[in-house]
């Protein structure tokens, strides 16, 4: 039966394929396809992955000692007997024969439908078997981790090329949540889209969907309860709706509008090396934010004039608390600046904290495991400057890498004064260290992020510290509104056309040109193209956003005449209803 589920629209487009439904915490298991000729080896895998358990599960009961209660020998028992269960091991090769999916994958997947199964039931004690399958499956998961350590593709998804080769439909990954670390492995995914129950439009996780560049919809709320595994999915990344098992004629009509949209976007692509000049003939700079040194050649390829936002803590996550070292980060921002050939690198220092822990863990851990909002805790500057030794090598680090090609320093969540005087301490001490120890380094420019009111409303004293601010709306919106970005249940009320959001990011922008000191957007508002006529209107010539969003925003720019809003600037910002005010003016035809 065809249903249909609503979430947030988070990255255009649409994505059609089959549903891969994947724990939360499971999210990092290897997933990758197996040639056909590799599916017997796969299944052998699989096999020796069941026996080695059987034998752990034989030695430790072997090892029980006498006075163990019954119950402990009992529960290795069941384990033992699930283990060779019919319903998990002959269903797990079906995934493997048919899917050619690899043998994580496949019982990751059976594990699914399992649980789902168990989940039904309405006898208490049959539902509570379920946890003793996930234990099952979870000690198979490490035995087969550990014997691939060295083989096959390692990363938890593999190069795209595997799946096109074996020739499956396409998949849609369907989760709860999925961790803005874990987000990094769809980098090389088989995945063309995906839905989760959770989060917010601005969430680190639907800004790396975002510079993937694949159709996702987040808060979905029931979604990985509705959908099941390998049901057909579409998901609709401009309206957030995700049909499941759609009707032919649905099915239809979404395949055409994928397919309007691949048009759209290969006409787009040809403005890429066109001059972002408006018809008034002002020159706008459109820049790229970056996740990964790796990201530098797709920012060059998709038309972007230098890199406005390299979110470094990328670098830092995923790695087990082991910490890049300055050589590692050094070589990473390099890698960068080398990749731009010249431009521009806007390297912004480690912004760890909320929704973007060190460690691999979604919205749903991090609310239950810290309780408190730890978008108001020790994130950005507030961490770095509490360890000033990584936060000092990270600035020799980029230091160091200045003297490849232009680097610029920007600084997150700055807040208050006396921070300022810390960072610039640091700097000065890194620039000292590095000139003691014989090491070379160009000049660097230094930046604030403008994403807290405070700094917002300070603006004209910032600038006095500052070589240039780039504003954070995504976080200025959060802050200003008191409201979670990465939170569904508010998401509703997170407004960027709220008028308060829009005095903070106009009043930035003049407050910047009247020092004389540049000034950039770099949230996800820049990318947008309803605010384009806005924030050109408010005086601002430099966007920096994710590269796929910058033909968009260039064709934008290239019909766009500043002049026609900026005389209704003020009216605009005193009106309520600031967005119905700008589709008014102009003409409402250049508003989606
Ligand atoms: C912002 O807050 O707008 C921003 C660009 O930084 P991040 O999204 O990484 O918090
Ligand atoms: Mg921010």
């Amino acid at each position: 039966m065809s249903i249909q589920v609503f979430g947030l629209p988070v990255s255009r487009g649409v994505a059609i394929g089959r549903a891969v439904l994947v724990a939360s915490s499971r999210i990092d298991v290897a997933h990758y396809f197996v040639p056909v000729e590799g599916v017997e080896d796969e299944i052998g895998r699989l096999r020796e992955a069941r026996d080695g358990v059987a034998h752990e599960l034989q030695a430790l009961k072997h090892e029980l000692p006498a006075e163990a209660p019954a119950e402990l020998a009992a529960l290795l028992d069941v384990h033992l007997m699930l283990l060779h269960d019919e319903a998990l091991i002959s269903a797990t090769k079906v995934w493997i024969q048919e899917r050619h999916y690899n043998a994580e994958w496949a019982l990751s997947a059976q594990l699914e439908v399992l649980a789902r199964q168990f989940d039904e039931m309405d006898d208490p004690y049959l539902r509570e078997r379920k946890a003793d399958i996930e234990q099952v499956v979870e000690r198979m998961l490490r035995e087969l981790a550990a014997k691939a350590r060295g083989g096959g593709p390692s990363t938890a998804v593999a190069a795209k090329a595997m799946r096109d080769g074996a020739g499956e439909d396409a998949l849609i990954l369907v989760a709860n949540d999925v961790a803005p670390a874990d987000m990094m492995h769809f980098k090389r995914s088989v995945f063309t889209g995906f839905v989760t129950d959770v989060g917010g439009r601005t969430s680190h996780t639907a800004i790396v969907a975002r510079s993937l560049d694949i159709p996702a919809v987040v808060g979905a709320r029931e979604a990985s309860r509705l959908i099941r595994q390998d049901d057909w999915v579409i998901i609709d990344g401009d309206s957030g709706v995700v049909v499941v098992n759609p009707s032919r004629i649905v099915l239809e009509e979404y395949r055409f509008r994928q397919q309007q949209s691949e048009l759209e976007r290969a006409r787009l692509n040809r403005l890429r090396h066109t001059p972002a000049v408006t018809l008034d003939g002002e020159a706008v700079e459109l820049l790229a934010n970056i996740e990964l040194p790796g990201d530098g050649p797709s920012a060059l390829e998709a038309g972007a004039v230098g890199v406005g936002l390299f979110r470094s803590e990328f670098l830092f996550m995923n790695r087990n608390g082991d910490l890049p070292g300055e050589d590692e980060q050094y070589e990473a921002y390099r890698d960068a600046v080398l990749a731009l050939q010249g431009l521009p690198v806007t390297i912004r220092t480690v912004d760890v904290g909320a929704d973007k822990p060190l460690e691999r863990m979604t919205q749903q851990e991090l609310r239950h495991e810290h309780g408190l909002n730890p978008a108001l805790g020790l994130r950005a500057i507030r961490w770095s400057l509490a360890e000033p030794g990584m936060f000092r090598q990270q600035l020799r680090a980029i230091l160091r890498a200045s003297a490849h090609g232009k680097v610029r320093i920007l600084v997150p969540m700055v807040a208050q004064m006396a921070e300022i005087r810390l960072i610039q301490e640091a700097l000065a001490r890194a620039r000292q260290q590095l000139d003691d120890a014989g090491r070379a380094y160009g000049p660097v420019e230094l930046g604030a992020m403008i994403e807290v009111p405070a700094a917002a409303l300070l603006i004209d004293r910032f600038l006095q510290h500052f070589d240039f601010v780039s504003i954070g709306t995504n976080d200025l919106i959060q802050y200003t509104l008191a409201i979670d970005r990465a939170d569904e249940a508010v998401a509703h009320l997170y407004d960027p056309w709220h008028p308060a959001v829009l005095r903070l990011v106009c009043e930035t922008i003049q407050a910047a040109q009247r020092a004389r000191r540049a000034v950039s957007v770099c949230g996800e508002m820049a990318g947008d193209t309803a605010f384009t006529e806005l924030l050109l209107a408010m005086g601002l010539r430099s966007f920096s956003m994710h590269p796929a969003r910058i033909a968009a925003i260039k064709q934008r720019v290239l019909r766009a005449d500043t002049r026609r809003l900026a005389v209704h600037l003020d009216e605009v910002l005193s009106s309520d209803d600031p967005a119905q005010c700008v589709a008014r003016l102009l003409g409402g035809g250049l508003l989606q």
